[in-house]
């Protein structure tokens, strides 16, 4: 019968088992006649079936049903060996499962972290099987005498909505890691406040925030699941900011206007054109090489030290110099937009420093691998590069009438809108 194992077993050629048989031969010799060790403390399982066995009154017929029996996979754990030693389990009903259940082959695959329950009767007949995948989702087998049903499990999940306030020590990150109501997802609520709150270097000692999220919940269990950034609420000495995740996912300010600038459609003086010289191509030809590779941006043909100009409000994200890019930046304009700028001159911003839309930060060039002077120009979108001519670029600068109407009820009770009633931690509960 196969060794079923939580990993791959490599078994060495045979040839090389006889002088180790010799030394197992030995051993098991001297573990037959040296004096017993203590045996491995059984389950609960094995003890009520013992005492299910040695107890002549007990002439139910029917086996009972045990409690569910809980197991978390270790590295190096061999699911053959659990549940023949560890769990006293018949080793057919293992091999039953794993070749004839539907889904059974996942036991063949366990991974260290996955969670098995299991429930016999006193008997020790296996009648349910649980594998947790992960946190939420997983396989129930039932067994009987003839068959065995599979069916997915799944943890009930509810949402609650907290809001945090708080003051920055040293960092916005480390103030929510500190908050017990993000547990186990302050790192998320972090990431997705960095994309929309151009902080960089501008965070200091003693700003105060507050930010609303959704956090989720599984069923019988404290640690937050999933968490989504609602709504932000940031006072500091060098920034000012505060907007909220309307229907459409897109952030907006108290007063209904577009969180996101508007975007330009070119990185440079908006009256003036210039000719491009290679467009946006995922199947290009490359110039130099001659092999196939994407043209991830628009080349314009500018004369060296042309003003390159942010297309959006954003945050430097890298300001530096590459082999084939030359000198480089990159710029976050949160919501996912990232722009990029290569083969430049001279570099008039660097990394952390915010920028306007309009403001020069780079004069054009020709350095790195470059065949000729011109402004290698890339937007991203949730760092997939895009045709920055033909993306559609953030328009909506201000929610219309019935949506401001509808995003100032949503929020009411977070901003400073005229309506009363400042909620506490709870501001509303749901559960689906
Ligand atoms: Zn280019």
């Amino acid at each position: 019968m196969p060794e079923i194992t939580a990993k791959a077993l490599n078994r060495p050629p045979l040839g090389l088992l006889l002088p180790p048989l010799l030394i197992a031969l030995s051993v098991a010799f001297w573990w037959r006649y040296h004096p017993r060790p203590e045996l491995p403390p059984m389950t609960e399982q094995a003890l009520l079936r013992l005492a299910a066995d040695t107890d002549f009154h007990n002439l139910d017929p029917t086996p009972a049903p045990l409690p569910w029996e809980h197991y978390t996979i270790a590295p190096g754990d061999y699911l053959t060996h659990l549940w023949k030693e560890q769990w006293q389990l018949p080793a057919a009903t293992l091999y039953r499962l794993i070749e004839t259940a539907e889904h059974g082959e996942l036991l063949n695959r366990l991974r260290p972290g996955q969670h098995l329950e299991w429930r016999a009767d006193s008997d020790g007949n296996l009648l349910a099987l649980r594998l947790w995948e992960n946190e939420a989702r997983g396989y129930q087998w039932n067994l009987d005498a003839d068959s065995i049903r599979a069916r997915p499990l799944e943890k009930a999940r509810t949402s609650h909505r907290v809001r945090i306030t708080g003051v920055v020590q040293s960092s916005l990150g480390a103030a929510l890691a500190a908050q017990p109501a993000l547990a186990g997802a302050a790192g998320s609520v972090s990431a997705q406040l960095a994309e929309l709150l151009p902080l960089g270097r501008q965070a200091r000692r003693g700003d105060r925030f507050s930010v609303l999220v959704d956090v989720e919940n599984l069923e019988g269990s404290e640690r937050a699941y999933s968490a989504k950034l609602m709504g932000f609420d940031y006072q500091g000495a060098r920034l000012r900011a505060s907007a909220a995740r309307f229907d459409d996912d897109r952030f907006y300010k108290p007063d209904g206007t577009s969180l996101l600038p508007s975007f330009w459609r070119y990185p440079y003086a908006q009256n003036l054109r210039y000719r491009i010289s290679s467009p946006f191509n995922l199947h290009r030809h490359h110039p130099i090489t001659g092999r196939i590779s994407p043209h991830y941006g628009t080349d314009f043909a500018m004369p060296v030290g042309t003003a390159v100009e942010a297309p959006a409000d954003g945050v430097v994200r890298r300001a530096t110099r590459g082999a084939l890019a030359g000198n480089y930046l990159v710029l976050d304009h949160g919501n996912g937009y990232q722009t990029r700028y290569m083969h430049l001159s001279k570099l008039l911003v660097h990394a952390g420093d915010t920028v306007e839309q309009g403001q020069v930060i780079a004069d054009s060039g020709n350095t790195g691998r470059s065949t000729g002077p011109h402004l290698h120009y890339e937007l991203r979108l949730n760092g997939r590069p895009v045709n920055a001519m033909e993306a559609a670029l953030p328009t909506k600068g201000q929610l219309a009438n019935d949506e401001l109407t509808r995003f100032r009820n949503q929020y009411a009770a977070y901003f400073d809108f005229p309506a009363p009633g400042q909620g506490g931690t709870e501001v509303a509960g749901r559960a689906h």
